[in-house]
């Protein structure tokens, strides 16, 4: 085979690369309230009184008295019907035009020619190896691009952002211009929620070929985070006249949707949020003290979490609805749809200790998925934000000491993954478990070592490797050492 026809088949092949997020954060239903807002959430529950759904920070609550239905897949639920008070029907999964626009067509390498790819993994040394000849001439230099593009789709397929993102630098560090490498590097920021940097590479991208359909639709991603969308919907549509696309058409059609809702609301800024409310039901002054009080925390956490995340905020208050974190049920992050954190204010006109907790308690969640882009175990995450917002602990300190010494403790193990499937009481218990063993941590090994968990989990690693690495212990010896801590 000639070195061209061997050239030109590592890059024929289209690919979709399928924006991954978490399964579970895919599922989606709309709450349409009577005022007419519509509120696109996931884990819609609906128990006695109250509606319960899942947002970025945590379970929220409203009264069922301000919800019209509740739209689950085909069918529509509402409130009062017995039905609704039943388990819920399998959910529609959540921005599925989303999630089907966002299978952006990457020219990625058919094959794996150079082997980079062994025994599951990326073979780094091989990958160098590819990398150092790069030099010698065009056709190596475009096999090291391919073979960092293949390394990242790999990683990208395992859900591993960070180092997918790496891998495409790489390749952008060896042809900075090379449209495919930039496309997927836009796209991994995306999904790592670095939007200014994905705009970066999409205007690179855009000066390369200025009506590539691909780049206009990440364009109005990227922007749809950053301002809106309103902006997001004319880059989609420029791109859908381009080459018209159902797919994109849909996403067009929910966006109008959005927009109009949205359009309604005021925009107040400050370094590093953005705020929307509804003006006439939210003073300007009390959206002056939130978003003082946000800056507060912005602060604090920047400290305490040693972290600074580089895109502002997007913070949307509603005043219709009652915020409770009152089950306290865990968030789950990832979702892109959760780049917006939404908190609903109901009869409140300035601000209070709880309000102000509640804040501080959704921001955590926020830091950790910006540096840890969901990673992070659930225990370890509530366990945060519940320390850092300095809020009362879910069971008393007293009753979860006796659970641990009679061996009635969830082990921490456990509480990797979401408290979902957890009922109220054994929730609570998880939250309390979460909040004793960050603190335990934060008094026994010190306040940074916490910091130095979120880098770890950061860099890839596993918490059973951090807890390793950092304090030599296990899973076992941890829960151990929260029953003895508990019971000082
Ligand atoms: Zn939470």
């Amino acid at each position: 085979m000639s070195p061209n026809n061997h050239s030109r088949q590592l890059v024929a092949a289209t690919l979709l690369v399928v924006f991954f997020t978490p399964a579970s954060t895919l599922r989606a239903d709309t709450i349409i309230l009577k005022n007419g807002r519509r509120i696109v959430a996931e884990a819609v529950s609906v128990e006695d009184d109250k509606v319960f759904y899942e947002s970025e920070g945590g379970r929220v609550s409203l009264p069922k008295s301000l919800v019209e239905t509740i739209e689950k897949d085909d069918k529509v639920l509402t409130p009062s019907s017995p039905a609704a008070r039943q388990q819920a029907p399998a959910p529609k999964p959540r921005g599925e035009a989303f999630k089907k626009a966002l299978a952006v067509e990457i020219q990625v390498p058919q094959k794996d020619a150079e082997g980079v790819i062994r025994d599951n993994a990326v073979d780094e040394d091989r990958l160098n190896a590819v990398a150092s000849l790069a030099d010698k001439g065009d056709l190596e230099r475009q096999n090291a691009v391919n073979a960092y593009l293949v390394a990242a789709v790999f990683e990208a397929r395992k859900q591993r952002a960070a180092q997918a993102s790496h891998w495409a630098e790489e390749a952008l560090r060896i042809s900075g211009r090379d449209p495919n490498a930039l496309i997927l590097a836009a796209h991994l920021d995306i999904v790592r929620q670095q939007y200014t940097e994905a705009l970066n590479h999409l205007f690179l991208a855009q000066s390369l070929g200025p009506d590539a359909p691909d780049v206009l639709v990440l364009l109005g991603y990227a922007y749809y985070f950053i301002e809106g969308p309103e902006k997001a919907n004319r880059y989609w549509k420029r791109a859908n006249s381009l080459h018209p696309d159902p797919r994109l058409q849909e996403l067009i059609a929910e966006t109008d949707q959005e927009e109009q809702i949205e359009g309604k609301f005021t925009q107040a800024q400050s370094n590093h949020f953005i705020l929307s409310r509804e003006g006439s039901e939210i003073s300007e002054s009390f959206s002056r003290q939130i978003l003082e009080t946000l800056e507060q925390h912005y602060r604090d956490l920047e400290a305490a979490l040693d972290f600074s995340p580089r895109e502002p905020l997007t913070v949307i208050l509603y005043p219709a609805q009652q915020f409770a974190d009152v089950t306290r049920s865990p968030s789950w992050v990832g979702a892109l749809n959760d780049g917006k954190v939404r908190v609903p204010v109901q009869g409140l006109s300035s601000m209070t200790t709880e309000l102000s907790r509640v804040l501080k308690h959704e921001m955590v969640h926020s830091f950790v998925h910006r540096q840890v882009q969901g990673r992070c175990p659930t225990w370890f995450n509530e366990g945060l934000a519940q320390v850092e917002s300095g809020e009362d602990p879910a069971v008393p300190p007293a009753t979860l000491a006796k659970l641990y010494a009679s061996s009635r403790h969830i082990p921490l193990e456990r509480l990797e993954s979401s408290f979902m499937q957890f009922d109220s009481i054994t929730a609570a218990v998880a939250y309390a478990e979460s909040q004793a063993a960050v603190a335990m941590i934060r008094d026994k090994e010190g306040a940074y070592q916490l910091t130095e968990m979120l880098k770890s989990l950061a860099a890839g690693r596993s918490m059973t490797e951090t807890l390793r690495r950092l304090f030599r212990t296990s899973y076992e010896e941890m829960d151990e050492n929260v029953g003895a801590y508990l019971r000082r």
